[in-house]
């Protein structure tokens, strides 16, 4: 079947593919980059993919980060100490004996 298109749908589909994001988004399932589907807001790029939004989730993931591996290092030490109380205890029980 041949679907015809007048020149003014195409216009309006010519129109929709420019206002949509520039961004390509690598798809796995199907093995390349496709267009990202999303209308463009700012810049030509959507809401998610504007280089001030990127910037903005990267500082924002970093900081999760920063705060993550300061819980971390803070629970190993306290595991640390946890540790050579422990050992510490056993220690004296055994001069005790
Ligand atoms: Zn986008």
């Amino acid at each position: 079947m041949i679907v015809m298109i007048t020149s003014e749908q195409s216009t309006k589909v010519d129109k929709m593919i420019k206002d949509n994001c520039k961004e390509k988004i690598y798809r796995p399932s199907m093995w390349r980059s496709v267009p990202c589907s999303r209308k463009a807001v700012k810049d030509g790029f959507c809401k998610q993919h504007h280089p001030d939004s990127i910037k903005e989730r990267e500082e924002k993931s970093k900081k999760e980060y920063d705060k993550k591996m300061k819980s971390a290092k803070a629970l190993a030490i306290d595991a640390a100490k946890k540790l050579l109380k422990c050992n510490g205890y056993a220690i004296k029980k055994e001069e005790g004996q």
